[in-house]
């Protein structure tokens, strides 16, 4: 493997035909929406197949009359260039959660097949599931926010209905990275689909797990614009996997789930990475030291370590963390209040803000 921070592995033996065995029978076999562009190649100046206005937008300037690229060709070849990644193995979805919600939708069938999640961790993976009639299965993280990887593999084998398992590393609400250590013994011991979600890789990059990808079929990366590029609004999230998960991804997505001006946007911006890895260096030295401010405070317990752009913070007894997060709230400083989540009890999570606005989150909580 051409990185040194994940220890050798020869994989787990699945393959890609077994992968596939997983998928919703009737997905198999179905045929996906051709669009009128899909049918022809070649070149043309007079476009009437897509039933568009002929006369350009309303009000606006732009090209926006037309359909956009249902393939996404040119941001899966500046991501690919971007991830060291062929465009086959790059999925790109309205936000990563729509890539969550098509993995339940591809190998899940309601009623019959679950997920498993490790608490606390995004509550997405919760909420796709129950959109889409999936039962969930948890085993918590230990008191480091590490997997019970024993627990995990074990409640997997019990259970042959376990179709997904979600991965979050850096995890949010906890902020750490998953070790290791313990994702290469998930892989090698989960016979399902296992989702790592990297949402906030950017700001460790190196611990991505984009590389384990050559050896393990049943492997989805998913990542997104939304945090270190700054691109939340535009909604953009990418899946990497076998280009066997991808195709079956793209066969189900809406053909069209990429708005015209976010492609155009996300190209322009991603051909400025030196610029993302400033921001990141920035939110990096922000985030050291708003962490010795609060850790200044004596109303913190304890700061728990952060390998992203949040810091999750425990409040001593003294202090209830939701009656914080109200006070807060009350002088226009909103934080998230995590405290009812498994493992997390009287946790508030701070994103690092600007320099600007740190200041002013620990000025309004020495007034608590
Ligand atoms: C913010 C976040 C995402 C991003 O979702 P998008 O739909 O791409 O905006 C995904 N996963 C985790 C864990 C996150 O915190």
């Amino acid at each position: 493997m051409d990185t040194t921070y994940w220890p050798a592995t020869t994989g787990n033996g699945i393959t890609i035909d077994e992968v596939l065995s997983w998928v919703r029978p009737h997905l198999l076999a179905l045929k996906p929406y051709s669009s009128a562009r899909d049918e022809f190649s070649g070149e043309a100046q007079v476009f009437l197949d897509a039933n568009e206005n002929a006369f350009g937008p309303v009000g606006i300037s732009g090209n926006w009359h037309r359909y956009p690229d249902p393939h996404h060709a040119a941001l899966k070849q500046q991501i690919g260039n971007l991830k060291g990644m062929d465009p086959s193995q790059i999925f790109i979805g309205n936000g990563s959660d729509e890539a969550i919600d098509l993995l339940y939708r591809c190998f899940c069938e309601p009623g019959v097949h679950k997920a498993l999640l490790l608490p606390p961790t995004y509550g997405m993976y919760q909420v796709s599931a129950g959109i889409n009639g999936v039962e969930k299965v948890s085993v918590v993280l230990d008191n480091a926010y590490q997997p019970q990887v024993e627990r995990v593999l074990a409640k997997a084998q019990q259970d042959p209905a376990i179709r997904l398992l979600f991965l979050c590393s850096p995890n949010n609400p906890t902020a750490n990275l998953i070790s290791p250590a313990s994702i290469l013994s998930i892989l090698a011991g989960f016979k399902g689909i296992i989702v790592l979600d990297e949402a906030y890789i950017d700001y460790c990059q190196e611990a991505t797990g984009l590389p384990l990808l050559a050896q393990f079929p049943n492997l989805v990366v998913v990542q997104t614009l939304s945090k270190a590029w700054g691109l939340a609004a535009l909604r953009v999230g990418m899946a990497f996997a076998h280009p066997a998960i991808i195709s079956l991804l793209n066969k189900v997505k809406p053909p069209y789930n990429l708005a015209g001006p976010t492609q155009e946007l996300a190209l322009a911006a991603l051909a400025n990475v030196e610029r993302k890895n400033e921001g990141v260096q920035s939110t990096l030295t922000l985030r050291a030291s708003l962490l010795l401010s609060l850790g200044s405070l004596p109303m913190v317990e304890r700061l728990y370590p952060t390998d992203a752009n949040f810091v999750l913070v425990r409040l001593k007894a003294t202090h209830n963390a939701s009656e914080v997060y109200h006070k807060l709230t009350a002088m226009g400083i909103v934080v998230r209040d995590r405290s009812s989540q498994p493992g997390c009890a009287n946790c508030l999570r701070i994103t690092v803000g600007t320099e600007a606005e740190n200041p002013k989150l620990l000025a309004g909580l020495l007034t608590i």
